[in-house]
């Protein structure tokens, strides 16, 4: 399997869920398989899900499983083949159902009346169409003049990015869809137009409720979401950019810097970080990138995101193996540059029960870098000194050895990180010993190179990180 540093999702759908496709990706460099809940059906998802897993089995990876929740994604109903907005003339949005035409569309979002105000804008089709609301009935039906037409197709998305959406971030199709995302065993749950930190915990408490150990990455596209970026951060497990619609929802040209600040404090809180949305989109039906999407791809890795993230390209492209072939061309290239490794952010958060695997695991990086060491092996069950380590982009690989099956898959999507499943923790001595012996076997260091190692003494106890040993290969 490719070696690189930073992780590569791919969305997958038509165009990737058969066991040759996603082995082939798998093969290439995707680390996160990612189900868009948002289209394709239970038996279609369960069958992939087990493919991933036949495939890992055959492989020997440990492939991440994210199940991307819809969330309360608006949209208009059907129209009109070639209904066209003119500019200037007036659209009534009506709430129900019904066929659309170029002076009446319907949505499904049945308090759309109750939350617009007027003078708010109302986006179209990824912001392509601009209305403004002018006024509301309060009940089911509102009129907005069309700023800037065209034409409006069955289905399309329709974003308030003004309005206070009274629609909680998990639907009831969203319940609904978690229930069988955690029933299959995933590792990751995306959660759709995050508002606030209530919404994470609000996600928390549904998958402890169902006994799930599967981790939160909160989806970074309401201006809402912005504003409380570091609360957000601070409580949820991962993040994803997801640029579609945050550059509908907040003005486009500010994305960018809102992708490279939403990094810079995942990184601080050890929290793995996407970068998502049209990275290589001229893939879906073009054999090579743009060249600004190979610039895009470099300055995510750059900035210091864990993982970079295909959608359309992978799950109705043409290409699906290929982009991810050209994406590890770009990632591995730019991981040359020695400005993405060493970040030596001490350890900010001072928690006195981690104190200590904070101190030891930011040391860990040091050391790593003084001797030119290969490898830092980490032993761990909850996983807490993987993220650790790695949020200090240490230049060294960083193998995770745990008995705690369900954080194999999840660290699928961290920085740097190769998981091992191992779990005969005789003695601190014996696991050093073994641990590099399954290193050099898989050819992952070699004779003479240097490793570092992370645990806690007494190995058997499985407490807190408390111990750093250089050794030889
Ligand atoms: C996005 O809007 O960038 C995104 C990733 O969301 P989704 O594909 O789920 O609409």
């Amino acid at each position: 399997m490719s070696q690189k540093f930073t992780k590569i999702v791919a969305t997958v759908g038509p165009a990737s869920t058969s066991s040759d496709v996603l082995e082939g990706m798998i093969r290439e460099g995707v680390n996160v398989i990612r189900l868009n809940f948002s289209h394709g059906d239970y038996e279609t998802h369960a069958t992939t899900v087990q493919r991933v897993k036949d495939i890992d089995k055959a492989l020997g990876t440990y492939t991440a499983l994210l199940a991307d929740m819809q969330g309360p994604k608006l949209r208009v109903g059907m129209m009109e083949d070639g209904a066209e907005l003119i500019s200037g003339s007036k659209l009534t949005i009506k709430v129900g159902e019904g066929v659309g035409n170029s002076e009446v569309a319907w949505t499904r979002y049945d308090k759309f009346a109750a939350d617009v105000n007027s003078g708010e804008p109302v986006l179209l089709d990824d912001g392509k169409l601009r209305l403004r609301v002018e006024e509301s009935n309060g009940i089911d039906t509102v009129v907005c003049v069309v700023e800037h037409g065209g034409i409006l197709n069955s289905r399309k998305g329709l974003n308030l990015p003004s309005t206070a959406i009274s629609l909680p971030s998990l639907t009831t199709k969203d319940c609904e869809d978690l229930d069988f995302a955690l029933g299959l065993g995933v590792d990751w749950i995306g959660l759709s137009f995050v508002r606030s930190s209530a919404d994470v915990v609000d996600l928390r408490n549904r998958i402890q409720a169902a006994g799930s150990h599967a981790r939160i990455v909160a989806k970074i596209e309401k201006p809402e979401a912005v504003a409380d970026l570091d609360g957000i951060v601070k409580c949820t497990d991962a993040v994803m950019i997801a640029r579609g619609d945050l550059g509908v929802e907040v003005p486009m040209e500010q994305v960018p810097m809102i992708q490279k600040r939403t990094i810079e404090m995942c990184q601080r809180e050890g929290k793995p970080v996407i970068v998502a949305t049209q990275m290589m989109e001229s893939m879906i039906d073009s054999i090579a990138p743009s060249r600004a999407e190979v610039t895009d791809v470099a300055n995510a890795v750059l900035d210091g995101a864990d993982a970079v993230m295909l959608s359309g390209e992978t799950s109705v492209g043409e290409h699906p193996i290929e982009v991810i072939k050209a994406m590890r061309l770009i990632v591995t290239e730019i991981e040359k540059e020695p400005r993405i490794y060493h970040l030596f952010r001490e350890p900010e958060t001072i928690r006195p029960e981690r104190q200590v695997t904070d101190a030891i695991c930011y040391n860990a990086c040091e050391l790593a870098q003084r001797v030119e060491a290969k490898a830092i092996v980490t032993m761990t069950f909850s996983g807490y000194t993987a993220y650790k380590v790695a949020s200090q982009r240490p230049k060294a690989t960083i193998h995770v050895f745990t008995g705690n099956q369900s954080i194999l898959g999840q660290l699928g999507l961290c920085w740097g990180v190769e998981a091992h499943l191992y779990d005969k923790m005789v003695s601190t001595d014996h696991t050093i010993s073994d641990v590099k012996n399954i290193l050099q076997k898989e050819g992952a260091v070699k004779e003479g190179d240097r490793v570092i190692h992370v645990a806690s003494m007494p190995i058997a106890e499985a407490g807190m990180s408390n111990m750093l040993k250089v050794t030889e290969i």
